[in-house]
């Protein structure tokens, strides 16, 4: 039976090592308002506290690019909204769960008095720390795991079981000196090799923080509108990565290149039908708004952008300051008659992306 996975791979429950590294990354608060990262402390590098018993990790990847993922021509163009390529399709999370509890019942039609346990992002646990060690890739200087094979566009995910399984060895780092991730990361989030400061990164100020988004952080987001796939995109390993063939990874028709002034004009109703399955559902409909305005506010000059923007005035404090902002952007831009918007940063990576991907990707 397959289970669509792309690799497995088995390791111990011993993270020992990553709980220095852990605290230093909470002590200088680099985990922003992920409060429950700081809460859930060390146990996130000790799978066997999270599942009593729990003897082994058995890790998965699945890839998630799909065909046609058209980063660049998104990317450049600056009328459109670029939502991060693992989120276009059907919520990952679910899919991967039900396989990997598949696999834990095949294992105990073989194995009667297993117990496991799956996990898919969705507890304390150090889910990329646990790839590496059973063998999945090596962290790469973006705190991703890369793979010699796939480059790093899959999902990982984990089944704890009080199996006394054979383990696997990780695999040697490989970034070597290759930098291109830390330097094109548009507002300096990797703060140093493998360490990322999340109140820095896009992905967190467009997912994870719920209230204002800082404005020195506004101009750097660009076009990106829900997460950001910039230092994946530059890696040189990712020339390797391969397309999906799941379905549910497809992306949603609405979801992909879409007009920003479109999706600013979605109610909470067609919000949340257009998410319905997907990740992005879970910021819900005044983060999507907050962040779909600051990418207007980093669109070229545009009336229709000023009148798309001014027309949802009133609703909301929150979203009111960034309309603001955003319009402020606008107006400014027209006073001095530019439509130049795109940072050499980000040309550097279209220009980048344009040569050096795999397929139709
Ligand atoms: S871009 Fe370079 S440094 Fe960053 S993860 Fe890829 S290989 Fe490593």
């Amino acid at each position: 039976m397959s289970l669509g996975f792309q690799q497995v791979g088995i390791c111990d429950t011993d993270l020992s090592a990553e709980e220095p590294r852990l605290q230093a990354w909470l002590d200088k608060q680099y985990h922003g308002e992920m409060e429950w990262m700081a809460r859930h402390g060390m146990m996130r590098a000790r799978p066997h506290e999270l599942l009593p018993g729990t003897l082994r990790v058995i890790s998965v990847r699945m890839n998630y690019l799909p065909a046609k993922a058209a980063f660049a021509s998104t990317l450049k163009n600056p009328r459109l909204g670029y939502v991060s390529r693992y989120a276009l399709g059907r919520d990952y999370h679910k899919v991967l769960r039900n396989r990997l509890k598949k696999l834990g019942d095949l294992i105990r039609e073989r194995c009667e008095a297993v117990n496991f346990r799956p996990f898919v992002d969705s507890a304390p646990l150090l889910e990329r720390p646990l790839a590496a060690k059973a063998g999945l890739g090596w962290t790469g200087k973006h705190s991703l795991i890369l793979n010699r094979e796939a480059g790093s566009w899959f999902f990982l995910g984990e089944l704890l079981i009080d199996l006394p399984l054979p383990v696997d060895q990780p695999q040697e780092e490989q970034c070597g000196r290759c930098v291109a991730c830390m330097t094109t990361c548009p507002t300096g989030a990797i703060v140093e090799p493998y360490v990322v400061d999340a109140r820095r990164c896009i992905s967190y100020l467009t997912i994870e923080l719920e209230g204002a988004i800082p404005e020195q952080f506004r101009p750097l987001i660009g076009n990106r509108i829900y997460g950001c796939d910039d230092c994946q995109l530059i890696c040189p390993w990712n020339r390797f990565g391969q397309l999906t063939d799941e379905d549910d990874f497809s992306p949603r028709a609405a979801l992909h290149a879409p007009p920003l002034t479109e999706l600013f004009a979605w109610d909470e109703a067609k919000f949340l039908r257009i998410t319905e399955g997907s990740a992005i559902r879970r910021i819900g409909h005044l983060r999507w708004l907050r962040n779909v305005a600051v990418a207007l506010g980093n669109a070229p000059w545009d009336e229709e952008n000023i009148a798309a923007l001014a027309n949802r005035l009133g609703e909301n404090a929150m979203l009111d300051e960034h309309i603001e902002w955003a319009i402020e952007q606008q107006k400014r831009r027209r006073a001095e008659n530019s439509i130049e918007v795109q940072r050499p940063q980000q040309k550097r990576l279209v220009r980048a992306v344009e040569k050096g991907l795999p397929r139709d990707a």
